[in-house]
């Protein structure tokens, strides 16, 4: 265990800072636990839209059509279509923000999800696209070339259909954890916006080639009527709900504080915060509206939980969009969407809990300790004492909230910082450590490592939650 007297020095904008140093609210009580029922149903409601979309198919198949290899391979081309044209609508709906979705699987989970059906999505195009090109070619004795011009000369929206996937294809790879960690995150989001042209694009040919879709009835209007829902969340979860929270509440910038030389917390005013649903540990998308950032939305943590008077995250800078944010005047308007995410203490499934932060990953976790039960632990793990964040705040909470809080400073070699995080180790700091949840924020790096050890220490899976500032 290391304990060692931090400083933090840097800029401080605006005028002498009213809320900077302070602590967030009296303590308030822990927040009442949230069960797993509401993710259960969505997963029940997941699984029988996907046999839904394959029943038609099933339904209107005679045995005898799959007797040879063309008939199998068309057929298969069909049921592929059919799931590839489902886990698009299901893609774009994860991207709707629907409030009932982040609020029962939270961004994390969704963002997940996302990230696996993106990857059974891209695989099912492909194997649609594929098997259907060869079992045509077989069926009109053509080659696959002459095959594939033929589809995109003599059927009807075809060519769109042929850059629907493209787009799918594209943004697959944009999603490969290699080329995602290369992109600025903004030039990523835009880019894996254009898969809203993916769903435009490859609606015609559903209907117009679709075997179990062009006759009217009732399978082509069902499925109509799931594209119009999910336009209808979009709009909804993207247009309606910001609209409405920020023409409510009318954020402004009301302070930027340096937390250290690269970290600054910035402070937001606005109308009826006391009104706003909100859990430390949950997240928003922030637009600055200046003129330089204003283009540009990238999700913060708050770091402070919800007191009625103020809200407040805390940003280490990384890159061009962060070290703008240094510059913010106090009285920019600010448009925010959210809250996300279940990375909350309202998630947690045991009593008491142990938070292992990394760097500018104590921001969510500083937020939660205010609404954990007491009794909570927190190691704070940081390269430099300089790099120990908002120092003040977690001694007042310590005492407060009866939370016991380690600093491990140093690097990831050292051999204090290596000791506390092996299993003995944590072990040695939380006797207690299996009955607990652990949330664990910081980066990627500290975050396995740490995972490694506490399964090695016997902590279970579904007691450990996850934060790693990555979308
Ligand atoms: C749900 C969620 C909550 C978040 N909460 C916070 C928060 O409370 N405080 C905070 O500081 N950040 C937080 N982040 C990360 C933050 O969104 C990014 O740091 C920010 O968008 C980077 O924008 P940029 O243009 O400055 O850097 P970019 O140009 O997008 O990135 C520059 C480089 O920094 C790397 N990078 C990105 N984020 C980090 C990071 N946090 N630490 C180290 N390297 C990084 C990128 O991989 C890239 O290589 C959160 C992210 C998510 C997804």
């Amino acid at each position: 265990m290391t304990y060692q007297d931090t400083y933090a020095t840097g800029r401080r904008t605006g005028p002498s800072a009213p809320y900077g140093g302070r602590p967030a609210a009296p303590v308030p009580p822990g927040v009442p636990r949230r069960g797993p029922g509401g993710r259960r149903a969505l997963s029940a409601v997941f699984w029988l839209g996907l046999v839904a979309a394959v029943l038609p198919w099933w339904l209107a198949t005679p045995p005898g059509s799959l007797a040879d290899t063309t008939g199998l391979l068309t057929a298969a081309g069909r049921i592929t279509g059919l799931v590839a044209g489902y886990l698009l609508l299901v893609q774009v709906l994860m991207m709707s923000r629907l409030g009932a979705l982040e609020r029962r699987l939270g961004g994390e989970r969704i963002s997940r999800a996302h990230r696996d059906v993106g990857a059974t999505l891209l695989v099912a195009v492909l194997a649609h696209l594929a098997l259907l090109v060869v079992g045509y070619a077989r069926m009109e004795k053509n080659s696959i070339l002459g095959q594939v011009g033929a589809l995109l000369t003599h059927y009807e929206d075809m060519v769109s259909a042929f850059v629907a996937a493209g787009i799918m294809v594209a943004v697959g790879l944009t999603a490969v954890r290699g080329v995602r960690r290369r992109l600025p995150y903004e030039l990523w989001h835009h880019l894996h916006l254009t898969s809203y042209l993916a769903l435009l694009l490859g609606y015609g040919h559903q209907f117009s080639n679709g075997a179990q879709l062009y006759e009217p009835g009732p399978v082509r209007t069902g499925w109509i009527a799931a594209y119009l829902l999910v336009v209808a969340a979009l709009v909804w979860g993207r247009l309606i709900v910001p609209l409405r929270f920020n023409l409510r509440h009318r954020l402004r910038v009301a302070d930027v504080v340096a937390e250290s030389p690269d970290t600054i917390s910035i402070y937001l005013t606005g109308h009826r915060l006391n009104q706003i649903d909100l859990l430390g540990g949950q997240y928003f998308r922030w637009r600055f509206l200046n003129p330089g950032c204003w283009w540009q939305s990238h999700p913060f943590s708050l770091s402070a939980a919800g007191n009625g008077r103020w809200l407040r995250l805390t940003v280490k800078v990384v890159g061009g969009h962060t070290a703008e944010l240094r510059d913010l005047r106090p009285g920019t308007r600010v448009w925010a969407q959210g809250p996300s995410g279940t990375f909350t203490a309202a998630h947690r499934t045991r009593e008491r809990a142990l938070l292992i932060a990394g760097g500018s990953g104590i921001a969510p976790l500083r937020a939660m300790l205010e609404e954990l039960p007491p009794g909570a632990a927190l190691i704070y793990r940081a390269r430099t004492p300089a790099d120990v964040l908002l120092h003040n705040e977690l001694d007042w909470l310590a005492q407060a909230r009866h939370t016991s809080v380690w600093y491990v400073v140093g690097s990831r070699d050292d051999p204090g910082p290596r000791q506390v995080m092996s299993p003995e180790g944590l072990r040695r700091l939380v006797p207690d450590l299996t009955r607990r949840d652990v949330y664990l924020c910081g980066p990627g790096g500290l975050v396995e490592e740490a995972v490694r050890a506490l399964r090695r220490a016997g902590v279970p899976r579904r007691q450990i939650h996850l934060a790693t500032f990555e979308l």
